[in-house]
């Protein structure tokens, strides 16, 4: 039995480890790298293993730097099955799809532009189309119900547990044997953080011989939720107070979810005007949201009413959906008193992108970041400070007044995550999806357990 890492290796983004045992392989997460534009180079680049011989796939949750490398993985021979919750299932495809559509819109700029060159060289061709994104959703299989083991193949169960991440999120608890060998390897996939206002808090995790942990807020304690609240409310009565817009980069899964939720609060309390003005400037939006509507058994039962309900948060007054490209370049004329939410959170594509383009240069705009963001995106040299950034090839100054809220994270806290850990009593610990100075803090606060730090495509015997 072995497990090798091929993937977010002292880095948040390109989830994939690789788990062989009774002569099957099976692969948990296949993400995209993200990041800078080198990356698409990276993520265009050889797996560390070959596609065609992997059985299964499980899948954590639908985050792109989890699951936006599966049709590439289809596109190169893998014609396994691929395993994971069914909300995961329907938020897999949005994003696989929206991830193709990004991919290839992104070649014919290049293409256009007559290119810097882009993976492979080729100026005009996307790692992965729409087509090898539908082709890859026959891959998936049977879907798994939280806390119920699914007997993956001989001498391989598996368990998939709230993760209280986003919508249909999982943690992987492996159950392994191999001749006279047994063990079990739990994959921690990305955890929430608890006291969310949609989803559950992660459940507890069963005990594990090994564990293969996220690390993303490994160094850190996030803020509270209320003081994050009042902050973004602040943002906004002030950006308002002096003529300008408030953007938003957010994803349009969960996060946006999350965002109106509070400014429906933000207005039935009297903090926001009644007339406030929210662009949701996301085609995938509307999709996420029925998704959303139909897995009630991602919530709480009295979280699901809320979709039935009065706090339906797609139901503010002042919401708009813009689907169309040309409602959205409309958005541009627009000179204040607007919240325009778009994707990406880490402005490494998407409408966002547009939206800065037109706003970051006004000082009585303000961009308000409320996620992670990786080292290299564009989302973190603008919160470590750039004063100039490049966007669609001009140089463009940053004016705009920059708001870093963290206390809506996603993602569990340095707290959370030794408590998750600590719970699991594993004699193993190998820690992922972290940048390597916020591991090596983590790993330093981990009692009783064998810490490793993969490389990537370093393996281990289980
Ligand atoms: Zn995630």
């Amino acid at each position: 039995m072995k497990i090798s890492f091929h993937g977010a290796d002292r880095d948040v983004t390109g989830s994939c480890h690789l788990v062989e045992c009774a002569g099957k392989r099976i692969l948990i997460d296949c993400g995209l790298y993200q990041g800078s534009r080198e990356l698409d180079q990276e993520n265009a680049g050889p797996f560390g293993f070959d596609a065609a011989s992997i059985d299964y796939v499980l899948l954590t949750h639908a985050h792109l730097d989890h699951c936006g490398r599966l049709p590439l993985l289809a596109k190169r021979g893998f014609r396994g099955e691929i395993i994971t919750t069914s909300a995961s299932r329907e938020l897999a495809r949005l994003v696989m799809l929206d991830a193709a559509h990004l991919l290839e819109e992104d070649a014919r700029h290049r293409a256009r532009r007559g290119g810097h060159g882009g993976a492979n060289g080729d100026t005009t061709a996307s790692f992965y189309s729409t087509l090898d994104a539908l082709n890859c959703l026959d891959n998936f299989g049977r879907t798994a119900t939280y806390a119920q083991a699914l007997d993956v193949t001989a001498g391989v169960k598996a368990t998939f547990i709230d993760a209280g991440h986003i919508l249909g999120s999982a943690s992987i608890f492996l159950q392994l044997a191999e001749e006279s060998h047994s063990t079990s390897v739990l994959f921690s996939g990305d955890l929430g953080n608890t006291g969310r206002v949609l989803l559950r808090s992660p459940a507890t995790p069963p005990r594990a011989d090994n564990v293969v942990m996220e690390t993303t807020y490994g160094d850190r304690l996030h803020k509270s939720l209320g003081p994050s609240i009042d902050e973004l409310f602040e943002a906004i009565t002030e950006t308002f107070k002096r003529g300008g817009n408030v953007i938003i980069p957010t994803f349009a899964l969960e996060r946006a979810q999350e965002l109106l939720y509070f400014l429906k609060q933000g207005i039935s309390t009297g903090r926001l005007a009644e007339s406030t003005q929210v662009f949701l400037d996301s085609p995938m939006a509307i999709s996420a949201t029925e998704i959303f509507r139909r897995h009630p058994e991602c919530f709480e039962p009295a979280t699901a009413k809320l979709f039935q309900g009065s706090h339906d948060p797609f139901d503010l007054p002042g919401l708009h959906f813009t689907r169309e490209s040309a409602e959205s370049v409309a958005l541009n004329s627009i000179r204040g008193g607007a919240i325009i939410m778009a994707g990406s959170g880490m402005c490494t594509g998407g409408r966002v992108r547009h939206h800065l383009q037109h706003n970051l240069d006004r000082d009585n705009s303000a961009i308000v970041f409320v996620g992670y963001a990786a080292a290299g995106t564009l989302a973190r040299r603008i919160i470590d400070g750039a004063k100039q950034v490049r966007i669609f090839g001009e140089e463009i100054a940053v004016r705009a007044r920059i708001y870093t809220i963290n206390g809506f994270s996603a993602h569990a806290d340095q707290a959370e995550l030794l408590a998750w850990q600590s719970q699991t009593g594993a004699k193993r610990t190998f820690l992922v999806h972290g940048e390597q100075d916020s591991m090596t803090k983590f790993a330093a606060h981990l009692g009783d357990t064998h810490v490793e730090m993969p490389m990537q495509n370093q393996s281990f015997e289980l």
